[in-house]
């Protein structure tokens, strides 16, 4: 890691597109000589609203030359909204990049079934582009995305594109529909009847909240998946990123130090204990 992992690099807002009423996609570039390391799918930076607070955001592309960063937010309290409210050209402190990548570049030859609640395509649109870049590396591919409602969708454009190209089975669900949506209405793990898949070759990362990922789970154990192929992002509250202050903790693992990335083996003991 370049620098101090205590110690923010500056980088300023280049861009930031709206991705639905409460998300936006933002370019970083550094202020000045200093960047933070390269940082690969399934990492994450804390991203520091001056005078505000810091928080954990994934990668959500790795389509832009480093050091350019791509982060997508959630308006979801204190610091990710002052941070949404960001003008372009105002300077934010980047900690980074933390936690191991999916392990997508070690599985070449496997089908592929990433499973993304809400905000957790987020983490894992850089797993897809990083397949698309690579596809003959892979055998299938399957994205199954699910999300509350048809407002919520986010990254648009490259769902066209992703639902457009062959070479992906790329599904969509809501929770809630409005009456022209001639989609499909149901919970993500539903989507796993339409995906296309050798559950003996088979690799799936899973991302969103954690109920979901419960499930999706289960559904892929269901289909014949092995438990030690199936992979998660456990996106817990953290504070300092470097397994000291323990607000992550799930049993013995520090979210952040440990994951956010985990097998699901080293998960296992713990998904099914309430309030951990
Ligand atoms: C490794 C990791 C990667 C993440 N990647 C992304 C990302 O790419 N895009 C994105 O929008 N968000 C991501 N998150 C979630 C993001 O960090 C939280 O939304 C953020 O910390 C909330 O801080 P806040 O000050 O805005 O809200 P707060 O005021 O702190 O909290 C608002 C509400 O959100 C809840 N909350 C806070 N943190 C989390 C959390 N980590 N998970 C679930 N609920 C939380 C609080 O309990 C409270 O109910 C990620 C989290 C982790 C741990």
């Amino acid at each position: 890691m370049n620098g101090s992992p205590w110690n923010p690099v500056l980088y300023k807002v280049s861009s930031k597109s709206i991705e639905n009423a409460d998300l936006l996609t933002f370019e970083l570039d550094p202020v000045g000589d200093e960047a933070i390391d390269p940082i690969a799918p399934g990492q994450f930076n804390m991203l520091y609203a001056f005078g505000i607070g810091e928080i954990p955001i994934s990668v959500s592309s790795i389509l832009p030359s480093y050091p350019t960063l791509v982060h997508t937010i959630q308006d979801v309290g204190r610091v990710s909204k002052s941070l949404i409210q960001l003008p372009v050209g105002d300077i934010i402190g980047v900690r980074g990049p933390f936690g191991p990548e999916w392990p997508v570049a070690q599985v070449k030859s496997k089908d592929v079934l990433l499973i993304a609640g809400g905000v957790g395509l987020c983490p894992l649109r850089p797993v897809i582009e990083y397949i698309l870049d690579h596809r003959e590396q892979f055998g299938e591919v399957n994205v199954l995305f699910g999300t509350r409602h048809p407002d919520n969708i986010i990254y648009h454009r490259d769902i066209i594109s992703w639902q457009s190209d062959p070479s992906i089975n790329f599904q969509i669900t809501v929770d809630h529909a409005f009456p022209s949506w001639r989609g499909n209405v149901g919970v993500v793990t539903h989507l796993i009847d339409k995906a296309k898949f050798y559950p003996e070759n088979t690799i799936s990362f899973l991302c969103g909240p954690e109920v979901m990922m419960r499930f999706g789970i289960y559904a892929c154990l269901d289909a014949g998946i092995s438990e030690d192929m199936v992979y998660l992002s456990m996106e817990r509250n953290m504070k300092c990123a470097i397994g000291l202050c323990g607000h992550c903790q799930v049993g013995p693992y520090f979210t952040c130090k440990d994951g956010a990335v985990f097998p699901y083996t080293m998960m296992k003991p713990y998904l099914n204990i309430s309030e951990l």
